[in-house]
């Protein structure tokens, strides 16, 4: 059980990281939820989080493309047992015509932002005694596809500073890992199927199965209930030799 610990985890209140929030306050985790809003709905999904599995969930909004506050996230939840870099964006577009700003914002907030929350957490975890760092990379942090070069680039990124943290606190009992999902069904995925669909010049359904399911062998997506399976997994006893690798959740598609 996970009771007596706080999991932080950055851009949660949909998708991947919402999924990981339910699996670690089932655990019995104390959860920080996150993201750049600060709406009522935000705070009313901690509630209903709290409510379902009996555990305090708080919202503290931070935009994680800003180093300043994605420190605050972790200074303002006060105890980070867990941290989980899952905030991330995409942009699809050929290297050449790429917009720089997406390309910077890219960057900031899936590869940027982990060194930050990382950096204000490790003190936490040093003083706690244990700690646990998991960064949602992708398969894109292993492999590459066209026309997602800044993604790439920071899901490789991460990966390495995976590696890097790990040895950092290889004596200490701290771990970092990284899990490489393939393609989950989340809002991000929906949201890339229309440009999709224009770079390739395909419906709907031909993009799921041609290109997305094209590279995922099981053709089925995995689920964002298996990546917080996973993260708890990555958090266990059994685990605690676990450190500085890759956990892919995808299918098959790194096989390949
Ligand atoms: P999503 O769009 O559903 O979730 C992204 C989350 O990040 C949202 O909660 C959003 O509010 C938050 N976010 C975005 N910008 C932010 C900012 N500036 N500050 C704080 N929060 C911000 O997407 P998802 O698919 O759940 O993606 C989550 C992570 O999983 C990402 O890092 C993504 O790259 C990775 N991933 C997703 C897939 C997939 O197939 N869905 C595959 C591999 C990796």
């Amino acid at each position: 059980s996970l009771q007596g610990k706080t999991a932080v985890i950055t851009g949660s209140n949909s998708g991947i990281g919402l999924g990981i929030a339910h699996e670690m306050a089932r655990a019995g985790a104390s959860v920080v939820i996150n993201s750049f809003t600060d709406r009522d709905e935000d705070h009313d999904l901690a509630k209903s989080i709290a409510q379902e599995h009996g555990v305090d969930v708080r919202y503290i909004q931070a935009d994680m493309s800003k180093g300043d506050e994605a420190r605050a996230l972790i200074e303002k939840a006060g105890a980070c047992d867990i941290l989980i870099n899952n905030a991330g964006i995409q942009h699809v577009a050929p290297i050449d015509e790429f917009p720089i700003a997406k390309w910077d914002a890219i960057i900031a907030i899936n590869l940027n932002s982990a060194f930050h929350t990382t950096a204000a957490a490790l003190p936490m975890m040093r003083k706690a005694g244990w700690g646990r760092v998991v960064n949602i990379a992708s398969a894109h942090g292993l492999t590459a596809s066209p026309y997602k070069s800044a993604y790439i680039a920071a899901k490789h990124g991460i990966v390495g500073m995976t590696k890097a943290v790990a040895l950092e606190t290889a004596e200490e009992p701290i771990t970092a890992n990284a899990i490489c999902p393939g393609y989950v069904l989340t809002p991000l995925v929906e949201a890339q199927i229309p440009d999709t669909m224009k770079e390739y010049g395909m419906d709907r359904e031909t993009v799921i199965r041609e290109v997305m399911l094209k590279r995922q062998p099981s053709k089925e997506f995995a689920t964002v209930a298996q990546m917080g399976g996973t993260a708890v997994f990555l958090c266990s006893d059994a685990a605690a030799q676990i450190t500085g690798t890759t956990i892919s959740v995808d299918g098959g598609w790194t096989a390949l």
